[in-house]
């Protein structure tokens, strides 16, 4: 059916280029038999070693001008991205300078001053370098505009799982972004290709010159400068191709069973499951029940079940600070939270609770004071002999896979390029080098055990809301945290599903983990909680059990918020 409808499309095709070339011919006083002749001309030349010699240069041109200018582009983006001020600028001199002058005087300009300053090349080498340079300034703008549109969440949740920032690019953004890149590379590299033409300025015999000095010698127009354009046509047809084959790769929306993987930069996930899955909805395939969560306490490593001192509090904050430009956002946050404790942090929209996580878990950097999990500073150092100074270190990324703490989102944050499992599995590999078969095994028993065993090859757009807290629970305990924050879980949850999210949290605090939870649960929070915090203006207003925060207030203002919470 497919090919039929190609083989129309072809046909179709033809016959308008036939009448395109018919009628002008005609209309010059040819007949049908002279203008056929010159077809079968045309087609020669198409043939002729001469001019496919002249393609062959300008093919490889394009190919190492356009690994080498992604591999430059690829650069210069990452230094427009980065926040010291003079990669940016460097990069955006660059850009600024080779996108605004005219490629062709670049040519020149490369082709006479490499051998001033003692560099001699060939005409080819020299027109690839003078195309990289150039593309390396457009693919660099491209790269950025893919990186920028993939959601930051993304690289936060990537942080919060111990995963650096290069491994982060490779890993998360750039598969995620490639399907924005490519149609602009494609474009680019037709446009490369038909642009070495003007390489002959610096004596690069290619297609575009050859024809030329064919058609100076024969004068067949025409015939000549047609069978370069059919060339051309063909070439960048084939560039076409590889773009609707790489976007297909690329999308990982489509549900298809082509994988690649180049240096681990992971094109698709084989999502195609066998011919039912696909008419099944996620959400109506059967699960089987699963109330039994004893499990989890098997997955916990015996060290993080034992706290490194007894005596110290599991978590503890000190005097903690932080503000975003000159707003105080944490204004000297004590909080001590025992090891196998499960505390509730309540509060208004804007009090700063998420930042608070973000603190614990270093996403963020303190102003002032201390936390320390399980006896240990996260991302800082103490100085020797500095009376408790501490210094930040430099890899966060090992620091934060070092203090094992697992962070559940409002928005999940799962990536959205990968199935469940690898969701799961990813940075068990990347991040602790778990072999594959472990790390599988584990993902699959995590699944199992959150309800969604069946659903392991499921991309999380096709999950529900509820199964994707779910996942991101799951990719969470995967990395064995000695303690898992959770910020507000179930608040972007459909109410039907906030019951399934919270049942999982449930579990988990029953088999004993250390939790600090945000929520507007009330009943949860009276239910599970140890200890409930509340917290208004980047303070803890109050604290204590369930019953003396939530039933006994003592502020006003815990009052006048359980109220609002309540109704
Ligand atoms: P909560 O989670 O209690 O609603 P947050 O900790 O998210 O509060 O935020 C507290 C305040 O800090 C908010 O007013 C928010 O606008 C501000 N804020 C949070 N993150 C940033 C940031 N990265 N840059 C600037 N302001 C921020
Ligand atoms: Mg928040």
């Amino acid at each position: 059916m497919k090919a039929l409808r190609i083989k129309h499309n072809v046909v179709g095709a033809l016959g308008m280029v036939a009448m395109f070339v018919f009628q002008p011919a005609m209309a010059a006083g040819l007949d049908g038999v002279q203008v056929l002749d010159g077809f079968r001309e045309l087609v020669g030349y198409v043939g002729s070693p001469f001019l496919l010699g002249g393609a062959w240069i300008a093919v490889k041109i394009t190919l190492i001008a356009m690994s080498i200018g992604l591999v430059l582009g690829l650069g210069l983006a990452l230094m427009r991205l980065s926040r010291f001020r003079t990669l940016n600028s460097a990069a955006w001199g660059y850009i600024w300078f080779v996108r605004g002058t005219p490629q062709l005087l670049q040519l020149v300009f490369i082709f006479d001053a490499l051998p001033l300053i003692g560099l001699r090349f060939d005409e080819v080498t020299t027109a690839v370098i003078g195309f990289a340079l150039n593309e390396a300034a457009f693919s660099a703008e491209l790269f950025r505009a893919g990186i920028l549109s993939v959601n930051r969440s993304q690289s936060i949740a990537a942080a919060a799982l111990g995963m650096g920032p290069l491994l982060t690019l490779r890993r998360i953004i750039l598969p995620q972004s490639m399907r924005a890149v490519i149609p602009g590379l494609a474009n680019d590299t037709i446009g490369m290709l038909k642009l070495t033409s003007i390489a002959s300025v610096i004596f690069v015999n290619e297609l575009t010159f050859r024809s030329q000095q064919v058609v100076g010698q024969n004068f067949k127009f025409f015939t000549v400068f047609g069978a370069a354009a059919v060339i051309y046509l063909f070439l960048t047809s084939g560039i076409s191709l590889l773009q609707v084959w790489l976007e297909r790769m690329f999308d990982h929306e489509r549900d298809r069973k082509l994988t690649f993987s180049w240096f681990g930069l992971r094109a698709s996930t084989p999502d195609a499951k066998p011919l039912d899955a696909r008419v099944v909805l996620p959400a109506t395939i059967q699960e089987p029940e699963t109330n039994d969560h004893a499990w989890i306490g098997t997955l916990l490593p015996a060290e993080s079940r034992t706290p490194r001192h007894r005596d110290e509090p599991f978590v503890a904050c000190r005097n903690v600070w932080k503000s975003y430009g000159k707003r105080e956002i944490l204004r000297g946050v004590d909080l001590s939270i025992a090891h196998g404790e499960v505390v509730v942090i309540l509060g208004p929209s804007g009090s700063g609770k998420s930042t608070l996580l973000k603190l614990i878990n270093h996403l963020e950097p303190l102003d002032w004071g201390t936390i320390k999990v399980d006896s240990q500073y996260v991302g800082y150092r103490e100085v020797p002999g500095g009376g408790g100074t501490v210094r930040p270190l430099h890899n966060l990324a090992r620091a934060r896979a070092e203090a094992r703490v697992g962070m559940v989102f409002q928005h999940f944050n799962l990536f959205s390029h990968l199935s469940a499992l690898d969701n799961i599995v990813e940075a068990q590999r990347q991040v602790y080098d778990v072999p594959r078969a472990e790390a599988e095994a584990l993902g699959r028993e995590l699944l199992k055990s959150v309800g969604l065993a069946a659903h392991a090859d499921f991309l999380p757009h096709r999950l529900s809301g509820g199964q994707q807290q779910r996942v991101a629970i799951a990719r969470a305990l995967a990395i064995k945290p000695k303690l898992m924050l959770f910020d507000e879980p179930t608040s972007a949850l459909d109410p039907e599903l906030v019951g399934e999210v919270l049942g999982v949290m449930r579990g988990l605090a029953d088999a004993g983990m250390t939790m600090i939870v945000v929520t507007h649960e009330i009943r949860f929070a009276r239910d599970v909680a140890d200890r409930v915090v509340f917290m208004d203006g980047g303070e803890v207003i109050e604290q204590g059990t369930p019953q003396q925060v939530i039933d006994n207030p003592t502020h006003e203002r815990t009052r006048k918020f359980l109220n609002v919470v309540a109704n």
